[in-house]
C-alpha cells in the first residue's frame, strides 16, 4: 500500500493529508498511520472512528472550511480536514499540554490544548459509561411513563399522578437529550480542544474563522 504519511518519526515535521470528510480524513488517517496491526482491518469502519483512540502519540485533525453556499436561508458548508502529524505530538505524563500546527492549506497557525493519556481516558471511559447508563435508563422510564401516563385516577390520586408522569416525563427526557449525546462524545472523545489561532503579532486568538476541530 502507498504510505505516504506513515506518522513515523523519520520524516518529521508537520505533514497534511486532504480529504473532504471527516469519515473520510480518519480512513486516511488510518490508512496513513494505523500501523502495522490487522487489528484496525478486521473490525472494520468502527474502528477507524476509533483511530483518534487514545494513545500517547497522536495526530491533530484539522477542518479548514473550502465552501460556504447559502441558498435563502440554509448555509451549506464544505470542510477538508488535514491531518498534521509530527514526532513531537506526544501527551504529556500529567495534565495538559499545547501544540501547534499549521493548516497545510492556508498555511495559518493554531494551537491546542492536548490532555494526558490518563486524563483523556479517564473522561473517555466517563462520558461513555454514564452517557450509555442513562440511555439504556430510557428502557426504564418509557415503559413506566406509557403505564401510568395511560391509566385514569381519581381525584384524590390525581396530584401524586401528576408528579409521578411529570418526574418520568423529566427521567426520559434526560435519558434521551443528555444520555445519548454524553455517549457519543465519551465515544469519540480525544483529549485534543481548544483551537486557537495564532495570529501574525503572535497573539492568540479563539476566532478562529474557517476552522475547526472535528
Ligand atoms: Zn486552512
Amino acid at each position: 500500500m502507498l504510505d505516504p504519511f506513515d506518522g513515523s518519526a523519520g520524516h518529521g515535521g508537520l505533514v497534511g493529508h486532504g480529504e473532504d470528510r471527516p469519515g473520510a480524513a480518519s480512513q486516511a488517517a488510518f490508512l496513513s498511520g494505523g500501523g502495522p496491526t490487522g487489528k484496525f482491518q478486521r473490525k472494520g469502519e468502527q474502528s477507524v472512528e476509533k483511530m483518534s483512540e487514545l494513545r500517547q502519540s497522536y495526530a491533530l485533525l484539522l477542518g479548514c472550511l473550502i465552501e460556504a453556499k447559502s441558498s435563502g436561508t440554509l448555509i451549506t458548508t464544505k470542510w477538508q480536514y488535514n491531518r498534521i502529524s509530527s514526532p513531537t505530538y506526544v501527551r504529556p505524563e500529567n495534565g495538559d499540554t499545547s501544540a501547534k500546527m499549521e493548516c497545510p492549506r492556508c498555511k495559518q497557525i493554531f494551537t491546542v490544548r492536548v490532555e494526558s493519556l490518563k486524563k483523556a481516558t479517564v473522561k473517555s471511559r466517563t462520558y461513555t459509561v454514564v452517557g450509555a447508563v442513562l440511555a439504556v435508563s430510557l428502557l426504564v422510564w418509557l415503559p413506566m411513563l406509557v403505564h401510568f401516563g395511560g391509566q385514569t385516577v381519581d381525584e384524590d390520586a390525581a396530584s401524586s399522578a401528576i408528579l409521578t408522569v411529570g418526574s418520568l416525563v423529566v427521567l426520559t427526557a434526560v435519558s434521551l437529550f443528555v444520555g445519548l449525546p454524553l455517549y457519543l462524545s465519551g465515544r469519540k472523545y480525544s483529549g485534543i480542544k481548544k483551537l486557537r489561532l495564532v495570529k501574525s503579532d503572535g497573539s492568540v486568538s479563539m476566532l478562529t474563522r474557517g476552522h475547526k476541530l472535528p
